[in-house]
């Protein structure tokens, strides 16, 4: 240690000293911790293999070309479009995309409230490429997610996004817990996943060290992307087509037939009063997300019915020092609810955030429809809750877990529990707070969480169609979404003719 000081002292500068000890210190206090408790891997999947492209390398270009002037004659009309489409989240935008595919000549404009596309729900989530584990065989939900992860990777594979299927295990503490695992696996292979397996705590340990657990569901096709990149990368291909215009910043907020059986939108900035922008579309898709319930009350639809109710989940992420504390996704047993699957420990891509371990999310009421903070509160979002039976019924049934759930939000210590229960090395000092993220989900009469997405269809005269309940998998399942919406269209509206 004196030895190396004096080195240090000696060749370097002041700044290079500090940076130098720094780094010393942290290797000291990992290996510290790891000879208690811990084995770190090398890695985390996807770093140090072949390079993938960088941010800056995969944004530069989509970047510039959002924002060069648009060759007049390749836009499409400023204010009367084939199709509307609200929302900008990757719902709206694989819709979009599968909609230019299916249709050569159709033109379409995507609304979008903020200033960039995917920065909700698709902004901050866990980033999983979920296998299609947890869903009713048969389901909408079964069916996309599993058909979605495979096109997931296909696209990301095709435009060289970072993509990364490094495998779950989805751990059962007990034997109790086991009976889930068994579930997941039943379900799991009659959804069509693929390379299933139940293994043993010394199987866990090997492929996991830290992982302490009874048994496990493992599953290797289960993986990890960025989505908000893949948002972006989406939103671009329909610029560069010539038939989509992305419009941000602006907020449908009003929706009236035309006398000449069309569909005016009418909307603008966020919060602002005006300037007022407008727009008309034969025909009009929304995919609202937090407002999925609200916007459809705009346009005419059952705003009674599938009410939503916003859940936000937080994340911790461990120190660089700890980062390859796992090396694949590790959940536990679903936590029941009918809401999401628990805290789990998940590797990131290099995208945006880097090489990292997250580990969260929970899942806390939250007080404002886009409640990213604990703290953050709106009456009218409050009030809406308030009125709403299904939440109710939902929170009494589970009052136990939602209390958890708020306590832990606010609580680092029972935060860090969920996760010890199966990674007991896992320490206060090893984390750091990450992201938040806020979740849509629609309770149902009598409590109960919706289990299967929802397309609201014949609205305003049959020229709206409303998705209404799009909560996870619907990213891993976005590209068989946006086919599933097409296909109903195409049902109600019988496109062919009254599209083009
Ligand atoms: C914490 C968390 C973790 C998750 N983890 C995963 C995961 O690992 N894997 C997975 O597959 N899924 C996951 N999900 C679920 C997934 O993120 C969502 O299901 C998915 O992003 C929904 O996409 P969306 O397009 O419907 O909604 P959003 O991404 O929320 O997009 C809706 C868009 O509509 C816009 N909008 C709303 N109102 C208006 C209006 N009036 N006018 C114009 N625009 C409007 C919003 O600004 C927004 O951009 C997670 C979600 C959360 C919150």
């Amino acid at each position: 240690m004196v030895l190396r000081n004096l080195f240090i002292k000696s060749t370097l500068k002041h700044s290079q000293r500090r940076s130098c000890l720094l780094a010393f210190r942290q290797i000291h206090h990992a290996r510290s911790c790891l000879s208690q408790t811990v084995k770190l891997w090398d890695q985390l999947p996807g770093e140090g293999g072949s390079k993938k492209k960088g941010l800056e390398e995969l944004l530069g270009p989509l970047r510039a070309e959002k924002f060069a002037i648009p060759d007049p004659q390749q836009t499409v009309g400023h204010d009367h479009f084939d199709i509307a489409i609200v929302g900008g989240g990757i719902v709206g935008l694989a819709t979009a995309r599968e909609i230019l595919k299916r249709y050569p000549n159709v033109t379409l404009a995507i609304l979008e409230k903020e200033p960039d596309v995917a920065g909700q729900q698709t902004g901050h989530n866990s980033g999983v490429i979920h296998a299609g584990l947890y869903y009713e065989p048969g389901s909408q939900m079964a069916h996309t997610c599993v058909r979605g992860a495979d096109l997931m990777y296909a696209y990301c594979k095709e435009h060289d996004l970072p993509v990364e299927r490094c495998g779950k295990l989805v751990v059962a503490c007990n034997e109790k817990e086991h009976e889930q695992v068994e579930k997941l696996y039943r379900q799991g292979t009659a959804n069509g996943v693929k390379g299933l397996k139940i293994i043993d705590s010394k199987e866990i340990t090997e492929l996991e060290p830290n992982v302490k657990a009874y048994s496990a569901l493992y599953s290797p096709n289960t993986g990890i992307v960025n989505y908000w990149l893949v948002g972006q990368c989406i939103a671009n291909e329909l610029r560069k087509s010539g038939r989509a215009d992305i419009k941000t910043s602006f907020e449908a907020k009003k929706f009236d037939k035309t006398s000449d059986g069309k569909v005016k939108i009418t909307g603008g900035e966020q919060i602002m009063d005006g300037p007022h922008l407008e727009i008309t579309a034969n025909k009009v898709i929304t995919c609202g997300g937090l407002y999925s319930d609200r916007i459809a009350g705009l346009t005419g639809g059952d705003a009674s019915k599938h009410k939503v109710v916003t859940f936000r989940g937080t994340y911790y992420q461990l120190k660089p020092e700890f980062r390859t504390l796992i090396k694949r996704n590790i959940y536990p047993v679903p936590s029941g609810g009918g809401i999401p699957v628990g805290v789990h420990f998940t590797p990131t891509v290099d995208a945006r955030r880097g090489h990292q371990t997250i580990v969260g999310p929970g899942a806390c009421i939250t007080f404002s429809r886009e409640g990213y903070r604990f703290f953050d509160f709106k009456i009218k979002d409050v009030w809406d809750n308030v009125m709403n039976s299904a939440f109710w019924a939902f929170a009494l049934k589970n009052f136990g877990l939602s209390m958890g759930e708020v306590y832990r939000d606010l609580n680092k210590n029972a935060f860090l529990k969920s996760g010890q229960k199966y990674v007991p090395g896992l320490t206060g000092d090893m984390v750091e707070p990450s992201f938040s993220g806020v979740m849509a989900q629609v309770f149902e009469k009598g409590g109960i969480a919706a289990s299967d997405f929802i397309v609201e269809t014949n609205v305003m005269d049959g020229l709206i169609l409303n998705v209404r309940n799009a909560p996870s998998p619907a990213c891993t399942a976005s590209f068989a979404i946006g086919e599933m919406v097409v296909d109903r269209a195409e049902q109600d509206w019988d496109w062919k003719e009254k599209v083009q």
